[in-house]
């Protein structure tokens, strides 16, 4: 049994932040909320364009970015 797909949300980041990737000085665009396995979450992090989508990598992703118009 492997572990399960994690889920991770993406969010528009409405406040000004930097990443919170150490080394990394761009703000941050993305708040990503990491989901357990109830779909409820249990840790969020602020980070820029480039680390959302490195974080991402084989996680299952839900894009709240974009809103139905
Ligand atoms: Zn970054």
């Amino acid at each position: 049994m492997g572990e399960p797909l994690r889920e991770v949300e993406l969010l528009s980041c409405g406040y000004s932040a930097k990443c919170s990737v150490p080394w990394c000085s761009h703000p941050a665009t993305t708040i990503l909320r990491y989901l357990d396995n109830q779909g409820r979450p249990y840790r969020q992090t602020d980070v820029c364009e480039t680390h959302a989508r490195e974080l991402c990598v084989e996680m299952k992703v839900i894009d709240r970015k974009r809103r139905s118009e």
